[in-house]
Formats: structure tokens, C-alpha cells, sequence
């Protein structure tokens, strides 16, 4: 039977051509072809690093019909190389459908790590890393994304959204809307190539500052927003003692702290203390 062949999955730059690893070189040098989305493009990246080497396009309308016959040809033992025109394949990019069917194939996936603007632009925002969430794009009709921002509006995670430069004034108006401008945030505008820029700032003062300067909605954006207050677990609220005492009418006062406890995040010793107070009186 023959040995069936690798899935790569490389990562290559978001502007400045020297941000691809060694190892990345080395399985585009020896991959039997590279499927990418555009293929002119990527020819430009091969020309410079002097690899010679067959493109194949892999595009978000014909991914499926792609990877069909990209598999079948792994499935036969070739290695194949997917990239993106910038950055991390599948990273609001084509390739989703190919690694998945690779996976229900059997067939060895093996990623070849990089640049990503999100984790480039997170780790130099100065905003909270540890816990995050990559939103992508905001959708483009203006009602769309006001019912997701309303959406992430109490999300304590940081925020993470790719962005168009043309639309990088509404969105920032948006946010300011519906986040409060108050909210600190950073924009990273073109990553590691001439004009990049990292500005830290509050909502508003992001706003103004776009606003006054036309360069700043120019070239490929990251926006990233702190994530929302977390509830304070400490203190009650008007809103917690109206569902425990709500809940000890049906309840016993240790099943009504439990849930309310559940409900609003709010401790339960808290929680214990006013239902006691609320039962005496
Ligand atoms: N796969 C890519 C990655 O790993 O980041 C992202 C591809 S997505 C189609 C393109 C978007 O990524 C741009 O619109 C922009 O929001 C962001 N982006 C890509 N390169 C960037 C850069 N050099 N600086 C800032 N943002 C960038």
C-alpha cells in the first residue's frame, strides 16, 4: 500500500518578508506542490525566498472541490503545502474544509507555525492576554454589527477584530456606541511593515485620533478592545436579592443560594447571609 503523504499547514509573513522560519523554507523547498489563494501572489514570496516549486489555487469558492482532489493526490503519497496570502492558513482564510476532510481521511496534519496579525497585535496592544476572543471581521451592514457588538458588549475577554481600512471609522464609531467610550483598546495598523503603528487609548480617543488623520484608515488593521467589568462577586446587587427571594418562595434557602449563586456569579456565603436576613423578616 502506498505510504499516504503530509498536510502541511505554513505559516508565511504579514509584510516584512524575513518573518518565515527556517523550517517553513525547508517544506516549501521540498513538498511535492503548494496550494494557495492566490497563486501570483505567493509566486512573488517563492521568488524571493528562490524556491521553485508548483502552486496550485485554493480559494474559499472552490475549496471544496479542491480538497478533493488535493487529498486524493496525498492519499497517493505527495506532500502538499497549504498557505494563505499572508500569515496563518485558516486564520480568516481558505482551508477550513481542507484539513478538516484531511482529518476524516486519516491523513498526518502538521502545522508549520508563524506570523498571525492577532497574536502579533495582541502581544504588543497592552491589553489583558490571558484569556482573549478573535472575532474576525465585524459583519459590514451597520444593523448586523450592532447585534454583534450588543452581543459582546458584557464579554470580559479581550476583544479581537480583523479590519477593513475603509471601514475602520464605523466600527470605531460602532464600538464607541455600544461599548462606551471609556473602554480602553489599541489599534495595530500594519504590522512589522513601514508604516506600522500601535495606538493605545481609550475608545473615544481611538475615534478622534482616526478621525483626524487620514493615514490612520489606511493599509491592514487589528483592532483589539479590553474586555467588559467583570461582575463583582462580592457585593450584592438589587437584581441578585430579587431572584433569591423569588427563588426561597419555591425553594430551600440552600437550593435558592445555589442557583442564585449560579445565576449571577455572586458568592454564596453572600448569598446565605440576606437570605437568612430575608427569611427573619
Ligand atoms: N491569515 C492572516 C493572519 O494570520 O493574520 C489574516 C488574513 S485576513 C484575510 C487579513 C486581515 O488580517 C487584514 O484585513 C487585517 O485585519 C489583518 N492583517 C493582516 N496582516 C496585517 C498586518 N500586517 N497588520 C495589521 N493587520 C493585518
Amino acid at each position: 500500500m502506498t505510504k499516504k503523504g503530509v498536510l502541511y499547514i505554513v505559516a508565511t509573513p504579514i509584510g516584512n518578508l524575513e518573518d518565515i522560519s527556517l523550517r517553513a523554507i525547508g517544506v516549501l523547498q521540498s513538498v511535492d506542490f503548494i496550494a494557495a489563494e492566490d497563486t501570483r501572489h505567493s509566486q512573488k514570496l517563492l521568488a524571493h525566498l528562490g524556491i521553485k516549486n508548483t502552486l496550485i489555487s485554493l480559494h474559499d469558492y472552490n475549496e471544496r472541490s479542491q480538497s478533493g482532489e488535493l487529498l486524493e493526490k496525498i492519499t497517493q503519497g505527495a506532500s502538499l503545502a497549504l498557505i494563505s496570502d499572508a500569515g496563518t492558513p485558516l486564520i480568516s482564510d481558505p482551508g477550513y474544509v481542507l484539513v478538516q476532510m484531511a482529518h476524516v481521511q486519516g491523513i498526518r496534519v502538521v502545522p508549520i507555525p508563524g506570523a498571525c496579525a492577532l497574536i502579533a497585535a495582541l502581544s504588543a496592544s497592552g491589553l489583558p492576554t490571558d484569556r482573549f476572543v478573535f472575532e474576525g471581521f465585524l459583519p459590514e451592514k451597520p444593523n448586523a454589527r450592532r447585534k454583534a457588538l450588543e452581543h459582546l458588549k458584557l464579554e470580559t475577554r479581550t476583544l479581537i477584530f480583523y479590519e477593513a481600512p475603509h471601514r475602520i471609522l464605523e466600527s470605531l464609531r460602532a464600538l464607541v456606541e455600544i461599548l462606551g467610550g471609556e473602554r480602553e483598546a489599541t489599534l495595530a495598523r500594519e504590522l512589522t511593515k513601514t508604516f506600522e503603528t500601535i495606538r493605545f487609548g481609550t475608545l473615544a480617543e481611538l475615534l478622534g485620533w482616526v478621525e483626524n488623520d487620514v493615514n490612520q484608515t489606511r493599509g491592514e488593521i487589528v483592532l483589539l478592545v479590553k474586555g467588559a467589568k467583570a461582575p463583582d462577586k462580592t457585593e450584592l446587587t438589587a437584581e441578585s436579592l430579587h431572584i433569591l427571594k423569588i427563588l426561597m418562595t419555591e425553594l430551600s434557602l440552600k437550593d435558592a443560594v445555589g442557583l442564585t449563586a449560579k445565576m449571577t456569579g455572586i458568592q454564596k456565603q453572600l448569598l446565605y447571609k440576606s437570605g437568612l436576613d430575608l427569611s427573619k423578616s
